[in-house]
């Protein structure tokens, strides 16, 4: 029979991890779906690792990995498809607000053949407007970067052992998981489903750390902002041609050429715009450095499994 492992990142969830995993215990087994639970303690600071001690002691179907320090959700999820060992792997947020409901759902897809299916987001659930904007813009830009309409994606997926393979074949440090797991194709297919309220505990991200993952992905995805620094360079060309020939004919039809102003914020303009290519470029530099670091995705301090903790430290590199 086939295995289900189900990936779950828990950063700070103390109030609710053994909730979620009785839960999905609950609809998996009545489902008679068998499971695996890979909990990856992404360096909470809280007791969500005690919490993933005990509930993998009662369940030998539940493994837990613990990082040396908070990595970042990709990070986590990474891990967790390294770890995990069944025939098909989701990956789910472990504060309910992803339905388990809807991994039955996906599941029953993957035994009809189906290889990867996305989770999509039937509303993006309660933000402010400000928020809905920014995300909107961003997923337009990433859209555009995947060839995929990325607008309501979400990391509720569930991806068959092939895909799951190529996930973590692929070599970059900076991995956006969404998009990856659009872009390694494959038979793929979405099911539309309704964004829980979060019950417990609180939302990770703050206006500053999306803004920084927004930015991060967009360079791990797309070189298009440095197309714009080129299309840049042409419109000032254009620019300063037509100026030229206007001093020009201006010169020679005996007028002199005035304007100490225009000269001021002509020179501002370009100075402006110079500044701002070289701050995208040094960007993708910055980008480029760390890639080429090589550092590990993570770092894992304790590993649970079989209900057997090992403590060897682990610098898996996948
Ligand atoms: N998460 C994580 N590492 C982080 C931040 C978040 O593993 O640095 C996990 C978190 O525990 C949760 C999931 O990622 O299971 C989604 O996070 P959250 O609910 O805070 O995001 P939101 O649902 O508000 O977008
Ligand atoms: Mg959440």
């Amino acid at each position: 029979m086939s295995r289900l492992s189900v990936v779950l990142p828990a950063y700070n969830e103390e109030q609710i991890l053994a909730k979620t995993c009785r839960i999905l215990k609950e609809i998996l087994s009545f489902s008679e779906i068998e499971y695996e639970l890979v909990f990856v303690d992404d360096g909470s600071s809280d007791k969500t690792w005690n919490v993933i001690e005990k509930v993998s002691k009662e369940d030998r179907n539940i493994s837990g990995i613990h990082f040396s320090r908070n990595f970042g959700k990709e990070a986590a999820i990474i891990a967790g498809l390294a770890q995990a060992s069944g025939d098909a792997v989701a990956v789910m947020d472990c504060d309910l607000q992803h339905p388990p409901e809807t991994l039955v759902k996906m599941f029953l897809l993957w035994r009809q053949g189906f290889e990867v299916i996305e989770g999509v987001k039937k509303s993006r659930g309660k933000e402010s407007r400000i928020h809905g904007k920014s995300a909107g813009f961003f997923y337009r830009i990433m859209s555009g970067a995947t060839g995929f309409d990325m607008k309501n994606a979400s990391d509720f997926k569930l991806l068959d052992r092939k895909a799951v393979e190529s996930v973590l074949s692929m070599p970059e440090r900076n991995m956006f998981f969404r998009a990856a797991s659009s872009w390694v194709g494959f038979k793929s297919t979405s099911v539309p489903f309704e964004v829980q309220e979060r019950e417990a505990g609180e939302t990770k991200w703050s206006t500053r750390a999306l803004i920084g993952y927004a930015f991060r992905n967009i360079v791990s995805f797309t070189t298009i902002p440095l197309q714009f620094v080129t299309a840049g360079a042409g419109a000032c060309f254009l620019c300063s041609l037509i100026l030229l020939i206007y001093s020009l004919i201006r010169y020679f039809t005996g007028h002199a050429v005035e304007g100490y102003t225009t000269l001021l914020i002509v020179t501002l303009f370009i100075g402006s715009a110079i500044m701002l290519s070289l701050g995208i470029i040094g960007y993708y530099i910055a980008r480029i450095y760390e890639e080429v670091k090589h550092r590990p995705r993570y770092i894992v301090s304790k590993i649970i499994h079989g209900g057997m903790i090992s403590e060897e430290t682990d610098f898996k590199d996948v």
